[in-house]
């Protein structure tokens, strides 16, 4: 009797370090990726090129200025030079949530190996009280999302941005930023020049887990992670 407890146990014990071994195996698995942020969980998928964070609820915001201070940031909406000609933001200040944020510093850095100056960031975050006064001022959704229905950009999860050359001077893209006209299309059939300039835009982004519309060769959202829209309004040191 007592050899048949002995053996009982013994197998209980197999089974049960058979069970631990199997699950600290799947853990090793899952964190196949160097973490290169631990605070926020955030892993580099070496296969891909992507930039994931791990939680999809995350609510952390980073700005691109302490991320990567050399990124040019140009928040147009912060100045005059838009197509409401007023300044709808209090301040620029370019928001991200975490994984977004990571994965536009890569393209930075990205865009440099290719021997460009870096990019040029016209828009990031749009709180939506901010949404509100644009809405406000143009009540087309043409041109504006309405804000209860809010876009990529008032969930931190949108950037509008363009490529410096070694001067710093923007590479020609064919129209402004905020162009509203067929010109702005992916699909319009402009030179060689500009052609080639999207493209090298559009592949950059592609490759850091973004996507464009066909409308804004400016704009590209961040497809990887599902975020919240948000009213968080950053404070403006006046
Ligand atoms: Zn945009």
């Amino acid at each position: 009797m007592a050899q048949r407890q002995v053996f009982h146990t013994a197998l209980l014990l197999i089974i049960c370090l058979y069970f631990f071994s199997c699950k600290k195996k799947n853990t090793e698995e899952n964190t196949n990726f160097p973490i290169v942020e631990t605070k926020n969980n955030i892993v580099n998928e070496p296969e891909s090129g992507y930039i994931r964070n791990v939680y999809y609820d995350s609510t952390e915001w980073f700005n691109i200025r302490d991320l990567d201070p050399s990124i040019e940031i140009d928040i147009r909406y912060a100045t005059e030079n838009n197509f409401t000609g007023e300044m709808m933001y209090d301040c620029g200040e370019c928001f991200l949530r975490p994984a977004v944020a990571y994965a536009v510093k890569k393209i930075n850095e990205d865009v440099k190996e290719k021997g460009f100056g870096g990019i040029k960031i016209f828009d990031c975050y749009r709180p939506r009280p901010y949404q509100q006064r644009l809405w406000d001022k143009v009540p087309d959704q043409r041109f504006v999302s309405p804000p209860s229905k809010g876009s990529m950009h008032t969930r931190g999860a949108a950037v509008d941005l363009t490529i410096l050359d070694k001067d710093g001077n923007e590479i020609d893209m064919g129209t402004d930023f905020d162009f509203f006209g067929k010109e702005a299309y992916h699909t319009y059939p402009h030179n060689d020049t500009i052609k080639y300039n999207r493209t090298l835009l559009k592949s950059m982004m592609y490759k850091r887990g973004f996507k464009h519309i066909s409308t804004e060769w400016w704009h590209y959202s961040y497809t990887l992670d599902n975020y919240q829209l948000s009213d968080w309004v950053w404070e403006c040191n006046k």
